[in-house]
């Protein structure tokens, strides 16, 4: 290959990776290549073996072999050779989850290299489609190595992720806990009272929260009684378990329309509300009702609702409590619309946040 060229590759595959739609494509998850070195061999021994079967093998084996490969260096410490098969996979088309192993790769290269703030966007990028071990470890690093507090759920993970940690980074910090941390603030109506179904498998841990998001229901509902709205709760828990597929009712608090404020999802375990990583440390409160009309769904969605006085004065208190018990400052208090392309929660609360928060994003 003519020198220039070589030269030019990164700044292709680069391009290559800048011009892919935003929306990853996912293609079949890549098969296993034909074959595995001996288990004899060490890291360097496989390495060898995986460059002498390169040129015989197809496009999705090569991409395969060569994310192997850039995870073999990563344990060798060669971090420039590492970096540069984990850009050729990117620049393959391969499955969301190795495109995730590849961008942690590329995160773990540049902290071997002590280059924390390169290493960061990509191990953020890697998050949302890692398995749950690697996830725990690249939040620990992704803290630890910014030199936050890393949370004491997290310290599990410190073991092995401090091998990627640059030799000269001080001593981690881990948080203390909140004064409870299965109860930060007094709720009116417990998972319990409102006969929740059992949480399913798929959570993630909650790192210590450090935002808070505000939503509806976007569902009509006008019920009063406890008992109204411990139905509602098991409608909303069974459209988030059953139709999305998610562990559990998305929010961590709920405020039905007499202000009463109720658990949602336990605050020990990351939300599902504002989409991938804008989860991580998040805390989801959510007003009941619907209160943006949906005309093009059936017609009791039409007419927007508007929150009650009692819900609007719980909201304020619980999100005050919640700001207390984590030190989470008032410009960490968001709306959904700020994350995601939606109209939740309406604009009677967009307009709430805006004012409580200070922030004016749109
Ligand atoms: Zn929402």
């Amino acid at each position: 290959m003519p020198h220039r060229l070589v030269q030019l590759l990164p700044i292709l595959l680069l391009l290559v990776a800048c011009a892919a739609p935003v929306q990853r494509q996912v293609t079949r998850g890549l098969e296993p290549p034909v074959a595995s070195p001996p288990a004899s061999l060490d890291a360097a021994g496989r390495l060898d073996w995986w460059q002498n079967q390169l040129s015989g093998l197809g496009p999705a084996d090569h991409a395969e072999a060569r994310l192997l490969m850039g995870e073999l260096h990563l344990e060798l410490r060669e971090s420039t050779e590492a970096r540069q098969a984990f850009y050729e996979v990117l620049g393959a088309k391969v499955s969301a989850s190795e495109m995730a192993r590849a961008e942690r790769g590329i995160g773990l290269s540049y902290l071997l290299d002590d280059r924390v703030g390169l290493a960061v966007p990509h191990l953020e990028k890697a998050l949302g489609d890692l398995d749950m071990r690697a996830q725990g470890e690249v939040r620990y690093l992704i803290a630890a190595s910014q030199g936050r507090t890393v949370s004491a759920d997290l310290l599990a993970y410190a073991p092995q992720a401090d091998n990627w940690l640059p030799s000269n980074h001080g001593q981690v910090q881990v948080a203390s806990a909140p004064k409870d941390s299965n109860a930060p603030i007094q709720v009116d109506m417990t998972r319990a009272e409102w006969r929740a179904a059992p949480m399913k498998s798929n959570w993630d841990p909650m790192v210590t929260p450090y935002r808070i998001t505000v939503h509806h229901t976007a569902e009509p509902f006008e019920g009063s009684s406890r008992a109204q709205t411990a139905s509602q709760m098991q409608f909303i828990q069974r459209l988030h378990q059953n139709d999305k597929g998610w562990a559990d009712v998305g929010y961590h608090y709920l405020i039905d329309r007499e202000g009463r404020l109720i658990e949602g999802r336990p605050i020990d375990r990351q939300g599902a509300h504002a989409t991938g990583t804008n989860n991580i440390g998040n805390i989801g409160i959510c007003v009941i009702g619907n209160f943006v009309g949906q005309p093009e769904r059936s017609a009791e969605y039409h007419v927007a609702q508007a929150p009650t006085q009692k819900q609007m004065a719980t909201l304020e208190r619980a999100v005050e409590e919640l700001r207390e018990s984590y030190d989470i400052p008032r410009k960490h208090v968001y709306h959904h619309s700020k994350f995601t392309g939606t109209l939740c929660p309406g604009p009677a609360l967009i307009s709430w946040v805006r004012n409580y928060s200070g922030n004016r994003w749109h």
